[in-house]
């Protein structure tokens, strides 16, 4: 990636030790998978020393494990390490890669991070545990209705659009009121918090205070922000969960048909 948010991260998953120009038959191997262990490790101290530092409980703001486009063993060593909370962003993937895992580990949490199409609303609901990205008033509709219909209530967050960025996932600034009551009012939806993906390369903390004060306004706990480049920061502004792919899990692999890394959670779907 050519993005400056990534950069300068000593714990930079991408970084290959200098091979000294060796020719190919004399390269190291490319060496082990990235140790998801090791790495959570690390994490997590960088996590308490945010929170430290804002003032916070250390321990207080969940890790969620952004493992889209990864193989399920990468998965299994994260979950072999402790960590119970993860997310997808695209629900057929979620639904080949989980079950033989949450069998294994039933006290699983998964998390739908990404556009959500309203016709998949259905299997969002019967297939993550907590939901990001709840934007518009007809996939409100369709979450409730399957929700009744399934009896199960995953959390939900409603996800803004803070920067009002066209062609992009969550609600424009100005609907936000009226969505929120919406999903609260009409269709009983369990809304927990909200979530924001700040544009990228900008400085995230007006994006994050802004959360911050929406979610105050309508009386919500949780703040779903927060990615590899900028958790620290979200944490200083309140985050309460944050969502890490990269640093965890290392470079996301190519998939066929689109970019290996889709900065919104994926390719935009289609509604
Ligand atoms: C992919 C993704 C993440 C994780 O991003 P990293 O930069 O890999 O930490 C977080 N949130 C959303 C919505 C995503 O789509």
């Amino acid at each position: 990636m050519t993005d400056d948010r990534t950069a300068p991260d000593r714990n930079a998953p991408d970084c290959t030790a200098p091979d000294g120009g060796l020719p190919d038959s004399h390269r190291p191997d490319p060496g082990p998978a990235p140790d998801p262990a090791a790495r959570l490790d690390v994490l997590t101290r960088r996590l308490d020393e945010a929170c430290r530092r804002a003032g916070r409980e250390p321990g207080s703001v969940k890790l969620v494990a952004v493992s889209k486009y990864h193989p399920r063993e990468l998965v299994a060593a994260a979950l072999d390490a402790g960590q119970r909370d993860f997310a997808e962003s695209r629900v057929q993937e979620a639904r080949a890669k989980w079950p033989p895992l949450r069998a294994r580990y039933p006290d699983v949490r998964l998390h739908l991070v990404g556009a959500l199409q309203t016709k998949k609303a259905a299997a969002a609901v019967t297939g993550f545990d907590v939901l990001h990205s709840v934007d518009r008033p007809r996939l409100a509709a369709a979450l409730a209705a399957a929700m009744a219909r399934t009896g199960r209530r995953p959390d939900c967050f409603v996800q803004v659009n803070t920067a009002d960025e066209p062609h992009k996932s969550g609600v424009p600034l100005e609907a936000a009121d009226a969505l929120l009551k919406e999903c609260r009012d009409v269709y009983g939806l369990p809304v927990v918090g909200l979530m924001c993906l700040p544009p990228y390369g900008r400085d995230p903390r007006p994006h994050f205070r802004l959360l911050r004060s929406l979610a105050a306004a309508h009386g919500l706990s949780q703040l779903s922000m927060g990615m590899s480049a900028d958790f620290e920061a979200a944490v200083a502004e309140g985050a309460t969960l944050v969502r890490v792919g990269r640093a965890l899990f290392g470079p996301r692999p190519r998939r066929a048909g689109g970019p290996p890394d889709a900065r919104a959670g994926g390719p935009p779907a289609t509604r």
